[in-house]
């Protein structure tokens, strides 16, 4: 099958990771709405100048430039094959863009993909990351307003895919090549 793939799930679950393995092995590339962000405000752009104040204080971007990114993004010759997005759709109506998009470039999505984690589980994570990493939205207010914009605005996005028929959802607690495994199962069952 194509693969033309969104990855869901809490911050700290291990999208991130995941991505970079599923991608590699799925050989379409993985593309990830903070990494992006994150380029741009270390390369001191426009673009990076116009969401540091949102992303700094975990908000969200707003869409009329997040939408704007991803569609520019999708429209490349890289991903004319599939694409597997991490942290796009966060909200029902990135959801509707991102369908718009699509239907503009041809192809629908195949699947959307959930990595379900305890939320205990994965604010432990992302404070541990915090020390490691030192992300500037790793801090624990940061963390709990991430949170909270997650449970209010991206996590009903799941009941929406399900309704379409396109979710699956895989446990994220465990070893980081199971993990991986469960989702290439999931992907392929169809
Ligand atoms: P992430 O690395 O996915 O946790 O994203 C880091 C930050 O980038 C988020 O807290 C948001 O401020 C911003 N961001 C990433 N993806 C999106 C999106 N799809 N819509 C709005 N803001 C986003």
């Amino acid at each position: 099958m194509s693969a033309r793939l969104v990855l869901l799930g809490p911050p700290g679950a291990g999208k991130g990771t995941q991505a970079a393995r599923l991608a590699e092995r799925l050989q379409v590339p993985a593309i990830s709405t903070g990494d992006i962000f994150r380029a741009n405000i270390k390369g001191g752009t426009e673009l990076g100048r116009t969401v540091q104040e949102y992303t700094s204080r975990g908000a969200l971007v707003p869409d009329s430039v997040t939408n704007a990114m991803v569609r520019d993004r999708l429209a490349q010759a890289d991903a004319a094959e599939g694409f597997l997005l991490d942290g796009y759709p966060r909200n029902t109506a990135q959801v509707d863009e991102l369908e718009r998009i699509l239907a503009d470039l041809g192809h629908p999505l195949d699947r959307a993909v959930e990595i379900t984690a305890d939320p205990d589980v994965v604010t432990q994570r992302l404070l541990r990351r915090a020390e490691l990493e030192g992300r500037e939205d790793d801090t624990e207010d940061v963390i709990r307003h991430r949170l909270d914009v997650y449970a209010e605005q991206t996590a009903p996005i799941s009941d929406v895919y399900a309704q379409r028929g396109l979710l699956v959802q895989v446990d994220g607690i465990g070893d980081v090549d199971e993990v991986t495994e469960r989702l290439l199962a999931a992907i392929d069952a169809r």
